[in-house]
């Protein structure tokens, strides 16, 4: 099944050159369903990594691409500008905070938390107060691949020691404890105040991904966890960074996780979900009080311009994807989703090899007692005619919006037969 060229010459996400594990080969992918080239079909529990909210070959997604290509695909945004950024910012500033005010397009998730990382440093400089450059976040974060963006990220589930002291120290507490659902523990905010308190100084941002920690550990956290901070951050001088790269476009039940706790963001990240997986784009939205300050300060200019930045092509399927999801009854589909979830994952608390089960809006998550056998595992899956993509203890699931009921019941029913399998794997 492993195309050999593939296997020998092309690097996939945190694999070996000279161990790869294996990779299949998808011929097409409609709906949610993706086809592989020996004509096998899987269901899809993974959204392409939460981007293909809309499903695969969605024809109004499609079409959006085709006649955004009859006018251009690409155009430089320096000097220029097009409708597909601007009708696409409309609609931006209307779903997200109200304070939000100003847009920059990015190419991926991860640039566009370096540029809201920057945005800060340049707002607190602008403010004559240059020494505030670091940055503080919770533990079990992840906000992507990049230098800064990992350098934010865990620093034990992350790539901190591979890169050693090549990467800025930043400050770490511990990650939320109290559980979405749970009663909040005042004792939880402790650590942070305490670490913001000693260190504020020289903080220029708390960055976090609002309510869910996605490829850090899956967890969910209390929303007043959002408005303590927030308060800290006001009290203290800090921006508020939110990364609701993984979070947006109605993950969690709400249109933006930031929703469940009513605490807006100095600062806030799109990606993955913004163009219903079509495409990679970004977008780092801010207030107009720190876009006009960093515009006040010694560069007179935000210091970002990237050669793709606002690609037309990915801003016109963006627009259409967001149309898309807010003229349809969304929080009705996402809460179908989310019952069908609970109702299939929750049964397997009872198995003394599972730690948790977890369900927020269309995330579904099982979390083992030890690691999973990935290689193992997503053979299990694809012959059995699903696509999850475990990793370390977690079997999750957070399947495209157009899943029908029939496909995810055939989904949880196969994702729970092969969980049942590993009793006595450990
Ligand atoms: N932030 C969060 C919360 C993410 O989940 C991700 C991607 N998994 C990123 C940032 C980075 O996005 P990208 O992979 O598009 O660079």
């Amino acid at each position: 099944m492993t195309d050999n060229f593939d296997l020998e010459h092309i690097w996939h996400p945190y694999t070996s050159m000279t161990q790869p594990l294996p990779t299949f080969k998808v011929k097409r992918a409609y709906g949610a369903t993706i086809e592989l080239d020996d004509g096998r079909t899987l269901i899809d529990g993974m959204s392409s990594w939460w981007c293909a909210i809309h499903g695969y070959n969605h024809p109004e997604l499609n079409q959006a691409v085709t006649d955004q290509l009859q006018n251009m695909s690409h155009i430089m945004f320096g000097g220029l500008t097009h409708d597909p950024a601007i009708q696409l910012g409309k609609i931006l500033l209307k779903i997200t905070p109200p304070s939000l005010d100003k847009i920059f397009y990015a190419d991926s998730g991860s640039v566009a938390v370096e540029v809201a990382l920057k945005m800060a440093v340049q707002f607190w400089t602008a403010q004559g107060q240059p020494q505030k450059t670091n940055f503080i976040t919770t533990r079990s974060g992840y906000h992507g691949d990049t230098w800064n963006a990992m350098s934010v990220c865990d620093p034990v589930t992350g790539m901190h020691q591979i890169f050693g002291t090549s990467l800025p120290n930043r400050l770490f507490v511990a990650a939320p404890q109290t559980k979405f659902h749970e009663e909040w523990n005042s004792q939880d905010i402790a650590e942070l105040e305490q670490a913001i308190q000693q260190n504020h100084e020289k903080l220029a941002a708390l960055i976090i991904e609002p309510i869910v920690q996605g490829a850090g550990g899956m967890r969910f956290y209390h929303p007043e966890y959002l408005r303590q901070a927030k308060a800290l951050c006001e009290k203290y001088h800090l921006l508020l960074i939110f990364d609701e790269i993984a979070t947006g476009f109605g993950r969690t039940g709400k249109l933006f996780a930031w929703e469940h706790a009513q605490v807006e963001p100095d600062i806030m990240c799109l990606g993955k979900g913004l163009t219903g997986g079509y495409m990679t784009l970004s977008a780092t939205l801010t207030t107009k009080h720190v876009a006009e300050t960093i515009s006040r300060g010694e560069a007179g200019v935000f210091m970002h311009g990237p050669t793709f930045m606002a690609n037309p092509l990915a801003c016109a399927v963006a627009l259409r994807s967001t149309q898309l999801l807010i003229e349809q009854d969304w929080e009705a589909n996402i809460k179908r989703i989310e019952q069908q979830l609970s109702q299939h994952l929750v049964p397997l608390n009872q198995l003394d090899y599972i730690a948790d089960v977890r369900v927020l809006g269309a995330i579904g998550v099982v979390e083992l007692t030890f690691n999973v056998d990935m290689k193992t595992l997503q053979q299990q899956f694809v012959d059995r005619g699903i696509w999850i993509r475990p990793f370390g203890k977690l079997v999750y699931v957070m399947p495209p919006y157009v899943i029908t009921q029939q496909e995810l019941s055939d989904l949880l029913e196969q994702l729970v037969e092969v969980v049942k399998t590993l009793q006595g794997v450990h």
